[in-house]
């Protein structure tokens, strides 16, 4: 477990604790006010375009020597703050973490708030102009989605019951996207996504530059040579580019180090020779997000 599940997992996973779902939280921190500020404005919040969090437009900065250090140091510095979230638009600890299919119906079945929906990726539209329905919102997150309708799509089934999330969950994860939990503002948890590379404004700052905006998952992908057929069907699969080819061999080798634990490569093994393992069983990658 994370440093963050140790404080705010109430003994478990940070995400599974339906604390941080709950409407005392929303009460607390005003949220529904300050959440319907925020996306009735999305498209122009400044904190896409500060620290480097912006899919777009900072990448100059990283790719200078100095500015780029002193840029990612503010932006971990912002990210990992212990202090209390006196000011919610600012994250509080690090704003998301991937996760896999098992624990995302987890979360659909057990934890995640109602009105449950499915609204257009603002990340994907912001990027490619695509509006492609794939990011699930619980409870108060939905109600202001529902006054926004250019978030709501146009064909996509808008409002899911529990069964009709996981079931859309897993036609995403299935297509090889990232499931990815996030706060919104901390302590509040309102999005389950379905990201790609580079367009996810979350999961781009970690990739490509290193900040950790978004937790590796609490698991690794292990490997059975055994199962294995040498298709190579899963080295296609990773977007994180974890899974290479040994052409002598004729089998996939896991950089485990560099696995998100998304699982999504699992998908594309007829053989059932992929599987996860949770990251606190690996002596080298326990506590390594
Ligand atoms: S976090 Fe992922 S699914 Fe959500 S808006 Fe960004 S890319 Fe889209
Ligand atoms: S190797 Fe790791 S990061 Fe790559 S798809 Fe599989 S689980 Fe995800
Ligand atoms: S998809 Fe499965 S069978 Fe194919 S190379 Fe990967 S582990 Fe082997």
């Amino acid at each position: 477990m994370c440093d963050y599940c140790i404080r705010h997992g109430a003994g478990g996973k940070w995400y599974l604790n339906a604390a941080h779902y709950s409407e005392e939280v929303v009460a607390k921190y005003n949220l529904r006010e300050f959440l319907l500020e925020q996306y009735l404005n999305f498209e122009q919040i400044p904190v896409r375009r500060i620290g480097g969090f912006s899919p777009v437009g900072m990448d100059y900065a990283f790719r200078m020597p100095i500015i780029g250090r002193v840029v990612k140091m503010m932006a971990e510095r912002m990210l990992h703050s212990r202090k209390g979230p006196a000011n919610p638009f600012r994250p509080d600890g690090h704003i998301g973490q991937v996760v896999p299919l098992e624990d995302a119906e987890e979360i659909l079945r057990h934890c995640a708030a109602e009105p449950i929906i499915e609204k257009n990726c603002m990340c994907r539209y912001m990027t490619r102009g695509v509006k492609e329905a794939c990011c699930i919102n619980f409870g108060v997150m939905s109600e202001i989605i529902d006054k926004l309708p250019r978030f709501v799509p146009e064909k996509e089934k808008y409002h899911l019951s529990r069964d009709e999330a996981i079931a859309r969950f897993r036609e995403h994860n299935s297509k090889g996207y990232i499931g990815t939990i996030w706060f919104g503002p901390f302590p509040y948890i309102n999005n389950l996504c379905s990201c790609e590379t580079p367009e996810c404004a979350g999961l781009r700052p970690r990739v490509d530059f290193g900040i950790k905006s978004i937790y590796k998952a609490e698991y690794l992908i292990e490997f059975n040579e055994a199962s294995c057929l040498g298709c190579g069907n899963c080295v296609a699969a990773c977007t994180f580019g974890a899974l290479s080819w040994d052409k002598v061999t004729g089998r996939p080798v896991v950089d485990h180090e560099g696995c998100y634990g998304c699982g999504v490569c699992r998908h594309t093994c007829a053989t059932r020779a992929l599987y996860l393992l949770p990251r606190d069983r690996s002596p080298a990658l326990a506590g390594k997000y």
